[in-house]
Formats: C-alpha cells, structure tokens, sequence
C-alpha cells in the first residue's frame, strides 16, 4: 500500500499504531533534514565534500587525525545549532510514554537524545557525532575542549592515558558497536510494528533491521519521500514529509 496524501498517512499511521502492543522505530538521515542537516544521498550532499578516512589510516598515520579533525571541525559548524524538529519529538513522545520501544538510529546527530526521548532507549547504531572517546580507555572527552587545544597546537588530541582520541562515530572500516547491534536486533526482533523512517536504507548491516523486524512477523511501515528497495516487503509506504506526517503523533493516546 502507497500513501502519499497526508490525511490518508495520519488515519493508517494511526491504525498501525493502535494495533500494536510493542513498536519500534528506525530511523536515517531524512528524519534530521527539517532540522537543516541535509542527508547524505540527495543531489550535492555537503557530506560527500570530502572523501572517507579509513579507520585504519586514521589509527597508523598522525597527518590523517590531523585531517579527519579540520573536516570534523567544518562540518560541525555548517549544523551547529540544528534543533530537533516535529518528527523527532513525536518519537520522543511514544518511547517516553512505553508506546516504542526503541529508536534504533543510523544518525550521528544527537538530536533523537536533544528531543528528550529517554537516553536509554536510542541504539545508535554509528555512533555520535556530538563528542569523543579515546580508543583505548573508552573516556569521553569534550568537542569544545578538543577543538581548542586542535586549533592552538594543529595537532590530534590524545587521552591522558596516551591513547587516540576519535569522534564517537563508526569510521569507514571500523567495526560495528557490537552491543547497539545486538540491541537492535533483539528489538527488532521483539516487536510487532516497525516505523523505517527517512532512510534509503542501502546502508548495511544498519538497514537490515527492518527487514528482520518483517521477516520475525512485525509490521513494516516505511516513511520516506523516495522508494526504497523494501518498499515492497512494507505493509505501508507513506511517501509524505516526515514532520508533516508524525507531528499529529507527539500527542497519540491509545484509544483502543
Ligand atoms: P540517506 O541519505 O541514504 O537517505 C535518506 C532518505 O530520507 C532519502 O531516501 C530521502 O529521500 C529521505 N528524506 C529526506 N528528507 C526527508 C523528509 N523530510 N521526508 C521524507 N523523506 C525524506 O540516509 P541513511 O539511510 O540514513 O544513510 C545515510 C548514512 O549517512 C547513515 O549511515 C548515517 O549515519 C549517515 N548520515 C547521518 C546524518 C545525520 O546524522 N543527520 C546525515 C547524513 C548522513
């Protein structure tokens, strides 16, 4: 089934979620467009201005930390200040209420965590753009900090511990989080009604998870502008804006 009127997206969303006892949702980088960051398949993309650094350069060679933070530091400031729009405080609403289970999300943004939704319940799956670990003792470390001690020495931060210091998101090349991935897959595999939101979902291992979700008996409804390749695999194709079609749902009550 294809929806692409919105009035017809808001009574079938509502029928999905009246029916389940135990939804998750899964969501891209086409959630965080109505926030002003673009995602990462339109045409000119900002993110495909620079070419990936593989994990395993960035470990061995100082002069490709020392690039992959300059990038960082450019992208960073092209979204500073991107707020979180109705899509997101609609799923907020449905993991803070027990409605959802889980947000499992592809995007490195923050901004499922920004609208409030309960910390524990997001699964990021990339990980997050918004501060840094060290790689070998796991502390965090600040983005404001390191971005001071980067532009007064032009060197890589290291951990006090003298270990590497990396963004919080999953390189080219470097392994998936392998509790998030497991996360995922049991709340996939749990529930009855996934929500695919704002994803081309081609990216893999991360988009498999709704089409697990589908295969172990949920519900698929996919929310998403263009066709994706599980379209035909999903109960509902809802080809409406994303904030368009989830903000009636930041107030939802069962009524059933
Ligand atoms: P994608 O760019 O491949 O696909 C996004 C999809 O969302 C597209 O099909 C697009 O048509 C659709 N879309 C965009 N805005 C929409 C809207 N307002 N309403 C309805 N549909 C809309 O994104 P992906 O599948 O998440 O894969 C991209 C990869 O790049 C992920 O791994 C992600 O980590 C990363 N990324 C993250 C961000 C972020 O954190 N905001 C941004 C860009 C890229």
């Amino acid at each position: 089934m294809i929806i692409d009127k919105l009035a017809d997206a808001h009574q079938a969303l509502n029928g999905f979620l009246q029916d389940s006892m135990n939804m998750a949702a899964f969501t891209g980088a086409g959630i965080s467009t109505e926030s002003g960051i673009p995602d990462f398949r339109s045409k000119d993309s900002a993110w495909k201005r620079f070419p990936p650094i593989p994990f395993d350069q960035f470990l061995r060679d100082e002069a490709a930390r020392i690039e992959s933070w300059r990038r960082k530091f450019i992208m960073d400031d092209l979204y500073k200040g991107a707020q979180p729009n109705a899509g997101h405080h609609a799923l907020a609403h449905l993991v803070n209420t027990g409605r959802m289970s889980c947000i499992i999300t592809q995007n490195i943004d923050g901004l499922h965590e920004a609208s409030g939704a309960d910390r524990e319940r997001i699964i990021e799956l990339h990980g997050n753009g918004t501060y840094a670990t060290c790689l070998s003792c796991g502390e965090r470390h600040e983005l404001d900090e390191i971005r001071r001690y980067f532009e007064s020495s032009s060197c890589a931060p290291e951990c006090g511990c003298g270990g590497i210091v990396k963004g919080a998101t999953i390189a080219f090349g470097q392994a998936m989080p392998e509790a998030a991935m497991q996360r995922a897959r049991k709340a996939s595999q749990e529930c009855d009604l996934m929500l695919a939101i704002g994803s081309s979902l081609v990216v893999y291992p991360a988009a498999a998870f709704p089409a697990f979700a589908k295969e172990q008996g949920a519900k698929l409804v996919i929310i998403n502008r263009e066709p994706t390749p599980l379209d035909k695999l999903a109960d509902a194709v809802i080809r409406c804006e994303i904030g368009d079609v989830l903000a009636p749902f930041a107030s939802w009550r069962r009524t059933n």
